[in-house]
């Protein structure tokens, strides 16, 4: 029976997103870590390798698919009360000792990161999406950079039949891996993880490839949130939270900033977990900046006025939230305060369309759409 590595390294194809070097060498653009990579060797996130002097990339399965809320990737700006078919692969292209989603992520470099993957085609995954009654789909759970073609060659499928497109990236991104996505992906989430960039090597990245990723985003028209998740002692120093939020207003004030509540997880089990006031008052940082919406997120009913979207011009309510559920939509039909006329930046349906779910949900998986890849010992 085939080892997890085996199914990794067997359903794949040949990347688009690399140029051939000297001795066989190839160079990987689909991240910000550019691999120079060896024939026979893989690059950083074990799950793109070199054979023979070609790229091969992950091609044709899932490492798991689950029904979101839109609220929850977090997109607070874009469809409110979407349901977001969310889809992983394998693999990052960093090691988060806070990883929530490592069981997935951490695939081939910890033993204990098995997940197995189900088969399926894009077009398959699409019709699971339509059939739960989504309005996105997202590539998420793993790094979905490091697996662009594949979230590419989804897309196309999901645009022609009128699915809307999403990313919830690290955004360790590259000028040539954003030209080409942005055919294909509307929403663009990215972790800023740090300001400090001796925290981001710890974390297998450095910082300005991160920053680079975020004003190209913007420039080039993504629908972009951008989400921190705070955790006491590692990034949130008024210091380090001033710098972070002043750069997101540098590119603009627009963007929303969700600040979020860590909890121990994987290997990060010393801090102590973010209390409401930690949010709050990284967000009175953020709003000091002048970033215009500021959202707290993870603890439901404990931070006030930081879980609704209010008018940055009149402070008219405009969206009401608890957690993922919308308890009161005022926008008008074309995304404006009704109030003053403001034009609140985001991507709005005319009306309200109401929420399949409030919380996650996990889909059936149709032996029509799915088949097991079954990894020893799993
Ligand atoms: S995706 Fe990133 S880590 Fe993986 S091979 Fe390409 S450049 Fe390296």
């Amino acid at each position: 029976m085939a080892n997890l590595r085996d199914i990794v390294y067997e359903n794949v194809r040949e990347g688009e997103l690399y140029e051939e070097l000297d001795d066989k060498r190839v160079r990987c653009f689909a991240c910000g870590h550019c691999c120079p990579i060896p024939d026979g060797r893989p690059g950083v996130c074990q799950v793109r390798f070199n054979r023979a002097g070609k790229l091969y990339v992950p091609w044709g399965y899932v490492g798991g698919v689950q029904c979101d809320p839109i609220e929850k990737k977090p997109f607070f700006h874009a469809y409110p009360g979407a349901l977001a078919y969310s889809f992983g692969m394998l693999g990052c292209d960093l090691h988060c000792a806070y990883c929530q989603n490592w069981v997935t992520s951490q695939t081939l470099r910890d033993s204990a990161a098995v997940s197995p993957p189900l088969k399926v085609t894009p077009e398959g995954l699409v019709r699971e999406a339509l059939d739960n009654g989504a309005k996105v789909i997202v590539s998420t759970y793993n790094e979905p950079l490091i697996t662009s073609e594949w979230a590419a060659a989804v897309f196309r499928a999901a645009r022609e039949a009128g699915l809307l497109t999403s990313f919830v990236s690290n955004g360790n991104g590259t000028p040539q891996v954003l030209n080409y996505l942005r055919p294909w992906v509307d929403l663009y989430k990215v972790d800023l993880k740090s300001f400090d960039d001796r925290r981001y090597r710890q974390l297998g990245g450095r910082l300005e490839p991160i920053c680079d990723t975020i004003r190209g985003l913007d420039q080039l028209g993504f629908w972009v949130e951008i989400v921190t998740l705070l955790v006491p002692g590692f990034n949130d120093s008024e210091d380090e939270l001033k710098r972070l939020t002043e750069f997101l207003v540098s590119v603009s004030p627009n963007i929303p900033w969700h600040v979020t509540a860590f909890h121990k997880d994987y290997k990060m089990t010393d801090p102590e977990n973010t209390s409401a006031r930690d949010l709050m008052r990284a967000a009175a940082i953020g709003k000091k900046a002048g970033l215009r919406f500021i959202y707290a997120g993870n603890l439901p009913g404990q931070v006030g006025e930081l879980e609704n979207t209010y008018c940055p011009n009149c402070d008219e309510l405009l969206i009401e939230r608890y957690g993922y559920l919308i308890t009161g939509y005022y926008l008008t039909s074309n995304g404006s305060c009704p109030s003053c006329g403001t034009t609140i930046p985001g991507r709005w349906d005319p009306s309200f369309q109401g929420q399949i779910t409030d919380h996650p949900v996990r889909p059936r998986l149709r032996q029509s759409s799915f088949s097991l890849l079954v990894p020893e010992g799993s």
